[in-house]
């Protein structure tokens, strides 16, 4: 099957300040169209050909299939749960703060394990079978699917997601990045 890159679910412009349509432009339309372009090209005619993109990240060993297939998934997972400054319709689901503490204490979690990410990565807040949340720090292209654990929320700290608007600020970048975060869309992951 030939995979394709998901149109944004809100204009280039939707983000604001936190994050520009020059990023955008360039996040989206040639980094993840990239991954959607090179996963196609490295298929045809491998066992992956007729597999969901899903069962690929599920399953690839590391190499090039998993690199690519796991950052077009990753990326349609960051971008659909982003929307407008401060339009979220939704409030995050209340049982963050319950196992967390607090929502401030889990920003603050989910933060400093994002800042502590060496190099490229994802940082992750994951649902394991037991219900219990976590947060999971992957470096590259990982996704914690692969460890049996269910995705809830990502944040992309590879520098190509930030730099043009904040260079190297991580830290401002994931400051920012609560203001956008779409949590009709994240809650139904739960
Ligand atoms: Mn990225």
């Amino acid at each position: 099957m030939t995979h394709q890159l998901p149109v944004l679910p809100y204009a280039q412009t939707a983000l604001g300040e936190v994050l520009s349509a020059h990023t955008l432009q360039f996040h989206h339309g040639k980094h993840h169209q990239t991954y959607v372009d090179n996963l196609n090209k490295l298929i045809p005619g491998t066992e992956y050909e007729s597999l969901s993109l899903e069962a690929i990240v599920a399953k690839a060993p590391d190499g090039a299939v998993f690199n690519n297939a796991a950052q077009v998934w990753n990326h349609t997972f960051y971008f659909e749960a982003l929307c407008a400054p401060g339009s979220s319709t939704s409030a995050p689901c209340a049982c963050i703060a319950e196992q967390f503490g607090s929502f401030e204490a889990f920003k603050e979690a989910f933060n400093k394990s994002a800042i502590g990410l060496f190099g490229s990565g994802w940082t992750w807040l994951v649902k394991d079978g037991d219900g219990k949340l976590s947060l999971v720090n992957e470096s590259n292209a990982g996704n914690p699917l692969r460890k049996g654990l269910k995705p809830i929320l990502c944040v992309d700290v590879w520098e190509h997601a930030y730099y043009l608007d904040y260079q190297n600020r991580r830290a401002e970048y994931l400051n920012k990045i609560w203001d956008i975060l779409n949590w009709t869309v994240i809650n139904k992951r739960f």
